[in-house]
């Protein structure tokens, strides 16, 4: 058992870092990691009342004697850090020695404490900082520390807390993380007498992982493990194709660490890029080791950022690790299609009104053959006279691939009146849709313009108030995580307003009992969990009801829109007149272009006629 020593100002001043216990997961988070430090494989968390009432963490770890319990309450107090260098060689994941005074400070706080070479325990009662008693007490090898009326004294703290679903969430969470940081320790965690959440020793991060999230999702991951020089990833990472509307699977852990770090997360959603869509984000757990001396962990106290002493190289080697992992998935697997949209063998139930899936209409070979990347049709801004010289047009100056893309579409081409004139070519690559016009030759983004055109439609039926669905033959039961119930509870009515008939039956558990028309009910569940995304980053929030409807909006014209693999002539024609007959025809509604043009006088430079 290691002795408690205090930390010299020195150092102390060195580290400069106020704890915050800002709230009641704060709490949760010292207490857990101290039982962890101490070695513990079983963990005991109970609260009552989001934890304001109580909270009661207990574990079989290391235990203190009475002289180390009494001296744990002494601010820098710890018995991990010694000298400022030791920062570099963390193993820990305390190191302050800050957190149980401050806790103690602001709540009734009672520790019982026994290693296991002592006949007793030594019992520490503290009421508001104030040392209340100390005795000797019977216990169980182990600690238990039970911290009651947090925050009574502080009452602006207080106020700062919100509803005791939302401080229990924060609470689940918190727990969650550090239960999948050790699956070898045992995990309990009880709310007001009721087990939310248990989980034996596990052997495996993956069979964590399944305790915690249900077996389903452990059969959407693949399992990660590389090293290279000083640098390791394991974890899990969901399958191409596997994705969610937040970030709130992302799961990240430096050292063991649950971390906050915009490297990671970037390099992350980097790695997926060609197979998730815009505003979708990977779900993963994912642990990284590095050497302590490369990492800071001390950047921000409270929060969980961490910085890297290189993170080029760190972001490098992530994306390199996830890369190989999904290309090797990719080879087997090839789920890169948006599954839930394109699935084979059902008709389209929902594409635009009046079109049939024609047979593939004749491709123009000239087109097919054509390849598009090389070509500069749209020069950015750059010196008329350069672009205008024959030579310039015979050696188009490279270009980035994606120039393509970030071309104005403002300037191309006019909302036709009519289509006269035009003729459908065939589709290319299942997405495009190409067309002779009489200005040149239009590409069309099939599925950015089907958005726009419903993403128009439903918003000006919910500004409207029209709402039509379909109550569901067989209510769906959804199980929600705490933090989803309570946001979603919240919002039972507004959901109501734009056809989706949610009921709750049970902690936690929801029944969908009628959706939106345009939405198929086998979307249904996805649909649910997709806006209670939205509504864990505050993007549905009721009193700004126009930026909410538009988000719904948005979100929906996704789930909308189910694109028959070909189009006919009909139809393809009919998508560019609905599409043209929209306030905003350039942009898709995540802002992607929904086409472009190759003018009559591009293509004529282009063969130097
Ligand atoms: P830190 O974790 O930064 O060292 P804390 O204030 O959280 O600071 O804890 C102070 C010290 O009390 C720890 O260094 C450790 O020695 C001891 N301690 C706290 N909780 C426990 C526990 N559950 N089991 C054993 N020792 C503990
Ligand atoms: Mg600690």
């Amino acid at each position: 058992m290691p002795t408690i020593r205090i930390l010299t100002d020195r150092v102390a001043n060195q580290i400069a870092a106020g704890e915050v216990i800002e709230r009641p997961a704060a709490v949760v988070k010292e207490l857990v990691e101290n039982s962890l430090d101490a070695g513990a494989t079983r963990v005991v968390v109970e609260f009552s009342h989001g934890g304001r009432s109580s909270i009661r963490v207990e574990d079989n770890g290391s235990g203190m004697s009475r002289d180390d319990a009494l001296l744990s309450l002494e601010r820098h107090a710890t018995s991990k850090l010694v000298e400022t260098a030791d920062l570099d060689r963390l193993g820990t994941f305390g190191f302050r020695g800050e957190a149980l005074p401050s806790i103690a400070s602001v709540a009734h706080f009672e520790l019982q404490s026994r290693p296991a070479a002592a006949p007793e325990g030594t019992e520490v009662v503290i009421n508001g900082g104030k040392l209340v008693h100390v005795r000797a007490c019977g216990l169980a090898p182990g600690t238990r520390i039970t911290v009651s009326h947090l925050f009574n004294s502080v009452p602006a703290r207080r106020k700062f807390l919100k509803t005791d679903a939302t401080e229990s969430a924060h609470i689940v969470q918190t727990v969650r993380l550090y239960a999948l940081a050790c699956p070898q320790t045992a995990f309990t965690l009880v709310e007001d007498g009721r087990v939310l959440f248990q989980s034996p020793v596990c052997s495996t991060l993956e069979e964590r992982v399944g305790e915690i999230f249900g077996r389903q999702m452990t059969a959407d991951l693949l399992l990660v493990d590389l090293a290279e020089a000083g640098l390791k990833l394991s974890g899990l990472i969901g399958k191409p194709g596997v994705n969610r509307a937040t970030r709130h699977e992302m799961l990240m852990f430096v050292n063991r660490r649950p971390v906050d770090s915009r490297t990671l997360n970037y390099a992350l959603i980097e790695s997926y890029a060609t197979s998730l869509a815009k505003g979708r984000y990977p779900v993963a757990v994912l642990f990284l080791e590095i050497d302590p001396a490369a990492v800071d962990v001390n950047v921000h106290p409270a929060k969980r950022e961490v910085r890297f002493r290189n993170e080029g190289a760190v972001r490098g080697f992530v994306i390199r690790a996830v890369l190989q992992r999904l290309r090797e998935a990719g080879a087997t697997a090839p789920t890169f299609a948006p599954a839930q949209e394109n699935r084979p063998g059902m008709p389209p139930p929902d594409h635009l009104p009046g079109d049939p899936i024609g047979p593939v209409a004749p491709v123009a070979p000239s087109m097919m053959s054509q390849p598009f990347r090389p070509f500069t049709p749209f020069p950015p801004a750059r010196p008329a006279a350069g672009t205008g010289s024959p030579s310039a047009a015979a050696s188009p100056p490279p270009l980035p691939p994606h120039s393509l893309a970030i071309q104005n579409p403002q300037s191309k081409i006019e909302n036709p009146a009519s289509l006269a004139g035009w003729r459908f070519l065939g589709t290319a690559h299942g997405d495009y849709a190409l067309f002779e016009a009489p200005g040149g030759i239009v590409v069309l983004d099939r599925r950015a313009a089907h958005e726009r055109v419903w993403f128009e439609r439903l918003q000006a039926q919910f500004a409207r108030g029209e709402v039509a669905s379909q109550r569901l033959l067989f209510a769906l039961p959804v199980e929600l995580d705490a933090i989803a119930s309570a946001l979603l509870l919240d919002r039972l009515k507004f959901l109501h307003r734009f056809g989706l008939e949610v009921a709750e039956f049970g902690r936690n558990f929801f029944r969908i009992e009628a959706v939106p028309v345009w939405l198929e009910p086998a979307d249904a569940e996805i649909f649910l969990r997709d806006v209670i995304g939205l509504m864990r980053e505050g993007r549905l929030d009721e009193r700004k009801a126009d930026l909410a409807r538009e988000e719904l909006a948005r979100l929906a014209a996704q789930k909308a829109v189910r694109l028959p693999p070909t189009a006919s002539e009909a139809e393809a024609l009919a998508l560019i007149a609905q599409l043209f007959a929209c306030t905003q025809p350039h942009l898709s509604p995540a802002g992607r272009p929904t086409q472009f043009e190759f003018s009559r006088g591009e293509l004529a430079k282009r063969f130097q006629r």
